[in-house]
């Protein structure tokens, strides 16, 4: 239950520069999140690729999230950042600058956590399947969460699903599909495009994806991309 989570009122109530200190004078907001981190994994192997994105995990269970923060406060400190280079612009001196983790309910007030079009990467990594047909309605791609989806996520920002389970798989599917403001586009596709390193993450970084792969099980990969919104008036 999340009847004692606090909801952000409106966007200015989050103060990133907690979540991101070192690049407090940026205004940079998120542009990764991870809906249902879990324990982080595709959110440590991500942070090192793109040291000057933020990443957001967001995940419900208290533990769970503590976990995380934990694990990137850890790294921050003790991690060496690579040896500068003259070619790189990075702004970031120390890694895993740029990840962090909140505790929310992500079907709630989406919006109020991600400014419109802020968004250039959403992932849904093995989300919990609800296999019963009556507990469809907790399933975390439905129409109308499709809609915030499309409003916090740029037009060209990809969409990354993967399950272990056919049903799910499906579905998350059928609802994108149906959905005006999302186009399929194809792991070749995408891979071509270079984000080889990100799907690469998506099948196996995360803690569940590992733990598919140790009993042998499929993984079901879908992605959408978001239309320009001129091509919708
Ligand atoms: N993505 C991770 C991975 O691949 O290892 C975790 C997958 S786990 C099966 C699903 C996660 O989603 C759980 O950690 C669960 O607590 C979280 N979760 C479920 N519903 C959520 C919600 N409404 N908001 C945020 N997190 C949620």
């Amino acid at each position: 239950s999340d009847h004692a989570l606090d909801y952000p009122s409106s966007l200015e109530a989050i103060d990133w520069s907690e979540h991101y200190p070192a690049f407090a004078a940026s205004g940079k907001t998120p542009e990764f999140a991870d809906i249902g981190c879990g324990f982080g994994g595709l959110l440590i192997a991500l942070a090192p690729l793109f040291p000057d994105t933020l990443m957001l995990g967001m995940e419900i269970r208290v533990q769970v999230t503590q976990y995380v923060q934990d694990r990137i406060a850890a790294l921050r400190t003790t991690s060496v950042a690579p040896a500068p280079s003259s070619m790189s612009l990075s702004t970031t001196t120390t890694p895993y600058q740029n990840v962090s983790v909140i505790r929310a309910n992500a079907m709630k007030f989406l919006p109020n956590f991600f400014p419109k079009h802020s968004l250039s990467a959403l992932f849904f990594l093995f989300p919990d399947p609800h296999f019963k047909a009556r507990k469809h309605k907790a399933r975390i791609i439905s129409p109308t969460l499709l809609a915030e989806y499309s409003y916090v996520l740029r037009p060209g920002g990809i969409i990354y699903t993967i399950t272990d389970v056919r049903d799910l798989h499906e579905w998350m599917n059928a609802h994108l599909d149906a959905f005006p403001l999302f186009e399929s586009v194809s792991e070749t596709e995408l891979r071509e495009e270079g984000f080889g390193p990100v799907l690469d993450a998506v099948y196996h970084s995360t803690e569940e994806g590992k733990k598919v792969e140790r009993n042998g099980g499929k993984k079901w990969l879908a992605c959408f991309r978001r239309k320009e919104a001129s091509r919708m008036v």
